[in-house]
C-alpha cells in the first residue's frame, strides 16, 4: 500500500493546545491513520505555548506578507511525527486562550488570525510552501473553514490535493462581516452563494462545507441531525443539499492516556477484574471535593459550563439527586451564570455536592476513575468523548440520547440488561423530567450491585479505541485521492 500524504490543520491539537474534544482528536489522528499507510502531518498556530513547547524547529516558507503580516511556516516534531507551525506574531504571539483573551473576549482579529491559518494550510497543501505537495487537505472546524475554499480559487486548482471538512461542533461557524472578505484575498469569484458569502458576509465553516469534497461530523448520529433546523443551525440546507458527501465517523479515545489498568492520575489502578479498587479513588475524590465520605452513589460531571451541554437543567436536578442519597463531584468552566447556580447548589447542600471550577486534566481522570456515573445532559453533541473516558474507567455513562451519545452508549433498558450488552443509561427529552428520571434509574440500578457491575463491565469491553476510527479516515481518504 503506497503512502498517501494528508496535512491536516485546526486551531488545536492535544497535548500542545486544547480546550476541547477538537484538539484530542487532532492530536490522535496522525497515530489511527499510520497503520493504513496515512502519512499525516498536522499544522497549528504557533501560539506561545506552542513555540515554547516544540524543541528543533525549521523554518520552510517565509511570507513577507500572510493576509498582510510577515509569517513563517516552521517544522519541527512532537511525539515521533512532523508537525507544522505558523509562526505569524502578529496573529498568535499573545498571552491568554486559542480564541479569548484572559477576561474571556473573543480577540477581536478572529476571522483573519484564522484564515491565515487556513490560506497557509492550502499554499503547503498545494506545495507552494517548500514541501512536498499533499494529497489530502483536512480541515478541521470554522478556523481552518477557508481552506478548502483556497485551494478551489487557487491558481492550480485543476491539479489541487482533495479536501475533507470536519464538522466538530456546528454551533460555532466562525461568521464575519462582508468588509472581511477584502482581507482575505480570494478572487471576487469566491464572493459569491457558491463560494465563501454567506447572509451577506464571509461564513468560514460554509465554506468549507460548501467547497470540501467530502463532509464529515464525529458520529453518524450528528450527521443525520444536523440536516434538521435544530442541529444544522442555518447549515441545514447546505448540508442536505451535500448529503452524498457526507458521513460519520465516531471519535476513538487515546487508549494510553486513558487506560485505567496504568493511568498515573488514579490513587488506585485497576481493570474490569478488579472494580473494588476503584474505592481508594472516591476517597480521594470526597477529599479533593470535600464530600462525606460514603458508598452511595457518587455523581460527576467534566464539562463546559454551557448551554449546549445541559448545565442549566443540571442545576435544576441537583436537589433531586441530593434527595436520592447521591453525591455529586462537579469540574468544569464556562458561564458566570451556570457557575453561581452551581455554588448555590453546593452551598445549600455542604459535604454533598462539591464543585471545582478550572480546567484539570489529572482530576478528570480521577474523577472517572473514583464516580460511580458521569451525568452527560448534553442538549446535542457531535460526538463528545467524556462519556467514552467513563465507560473505558467504569464510571457509567447517563447521557441525553442526541448525536454521539445516542451512538456509543447502550441504555440499560429491560432487554439490553437482560442480554448483558447495556453500558449506561440514556434519557430524552434534555429537561427536568428526563434528566431526574434518569438520575433515579440510575440510583435504582446501582443499589442492585451485580447488575451495577455487570453494566461497568460491558462498557469496559468496548472498544473506543481509535482502531475502527483510523480504518474509516484512511478510507476516505483513499476514496477521494482515487477521486481526484
Ligand atoms: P467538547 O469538546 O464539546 O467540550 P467533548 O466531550 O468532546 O466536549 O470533549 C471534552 C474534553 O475536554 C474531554 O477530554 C474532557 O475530559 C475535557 N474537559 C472538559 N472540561 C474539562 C475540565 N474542566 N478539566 C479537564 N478536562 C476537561
Amino acid at each position: 500500500m503506497t503512502d498517501l500524504a494528508v496535512l491536516s490543520v485546526a486551531s488545536e491539537c492535544w497535548p500542545l493546545v486544547k480546550t476541547g474534544g477538537l484538539a484530542d482528536v487532532v492530536g490522535a489522528l496522525p497515530a489511527a491513520v499510520a497503520p493504513h499507510g496515512i502519512a499525516m502531518t498536522r499544522f497549528i498556530p504557533g501560539y506561545p505555548a506552542v513555540m515554547r513547547a516544540l524543541g528543533r524547529k525549521r523554518t520552510v516558507h517565509k511570507y513577507a506578507s500572510l493576509l498582510g503580516s510577515p509569517a513563517r511556516i516552521l517544522a519541527a516534531t512532537h511525539d515521533g511525527r512532523p508537525i507544522l507551525v505558523l509562526d505569524a506574531p502578529a496573529y498568535y504571539e499573545r498571552e491568554g486562550g486559542p480564541y479569548a483573551d484572559a477576561m474571556g473576549r473573543d480577540w477581536f482579529d478572529n476571522g483573519l488570525r484564522f484564515a491565515a491559518l487556513a490560506r497557509a494550510a492550502a499554499d503547503i497543501a498545494a506545495g507552494r510552501a517548500g514541501l512536498k505537495r499533499f494529497d489530502v487537505l483536512h480541515a478541521h472546524d470554522w478556523q481552518a473553514g477557508l481552506a478548502p475554499a483556497y485551494l478551489v480559487y487557487g491558481e492550480d486548482a485543476l491539479t489541487r490535493p482533495a479536501s475533507v471538512m470536519t464538522i466538530h461542533n456546528m454551533a460555532f461557524q466562525g461568521y464575519f462581516g462582508a468588509d472581511f472578505f477584502a482581507r482575505l484575498e480570494l478572487p471576487r469569484a469566491a464572493w459569491s452563494i457558491d463560494g465563501v458569502e454567506y447572509h451577506g458576509g464571509v461564513g468560514m465553516l460554509k465554506a468549507g462545507v460548501k467547497l470540501a469534497d467530502a463532509i464529515t461530523t464525529v458520529s453518524p448520529g450528528y450527521a443525520q441531525e444536523i440536516k434538521k433546523p435544530e442541529f444544522g443551525m442555518g447549515l441545514e440546507g447546505l448540508i442536505v443539499g451535500r448529503e452524498d458527501r457526507l458521513s460519520g465517523i465516531v471519535n476513538g479515545i487515546d487508549t494510553q492516556a486513558w487506560n485505567p489498568a496504568t493511568d498515573a492520575a488514579l490513587a488506585g489502578n485497576f481493570t474490569a477484574d478488579t472494580l473494588d479498587m476503584r474505592a481508594a479513588n472516591k476517597r480521594e475524590l470526597e477529599r479533593a471535593f470535600g464530600l462525606e465520605p460514603g458508598d452511595g452513589p457518587l455523581f460527576t460531571v467534566i464539562s463546559r459550563l454551557t448551554w449546549q451541554k445541559g448545565m442549566d437543567v443540571l442545576i435544576e436536578v441537583l436537589d433531586h439527586l441530593v434527595g436520592l442519597g447521591g453525591r455529586l463531584a462537579l469540574l468544569g468552566t464556562g458561564d458566570a451564570a451556570i457557575e453561581a447556580g452551581l455554588h448555590a447548589a453546593a452551598g445549600r447542600h455542604p459535604g454533598r455536592i462539591g464543585i471545582r471550577i478550572g480546567y484539570d486534566e489529572q482530576l478528570a481522570h480521577l474523577l472517572q476513575g473514583g464516580g460511580d456515573a458521569i451525568l452527560i445532559p448534553s442538549r446535542f453533541e457531535p460526538c463528545g468523548l467524556t462519556q467514552l473516558y467513563g465507560l473505558a474507567y467504569g464510571c457509567v455513562p447517563v447521557v441525553a440520547r442526541t448525536g454521539g451519545l445516542g451512538d456509543t452508549v447502550i441504555d440499560a433498558n429491560f432487554a439490553a440488561l437482560a442480554a448483558g450488552a447495556a453500558t449506561g443509561i440514556q434519557f430524552s427529552p434534555i429537561n427536568y423530567e428526563g434528566l431526574s428520571d434518569a438520575i433515579t434509574r440510575t440510583v435504582r440500578l446501582f443499589d442492585d450491585a451485580a447488575a451495577w457491575r455487570r453494566v461497568q463491565r460491558s462498557g469496559m469491553a468496548a472498544d473506543f479505541s481509535w482502531a475502527q476510527s483510523g480504518h474509516d479516515y484512511a478510507a476516505l481518504y483513499r476514496r477521494l485521492k482515487g477521486a481526484s
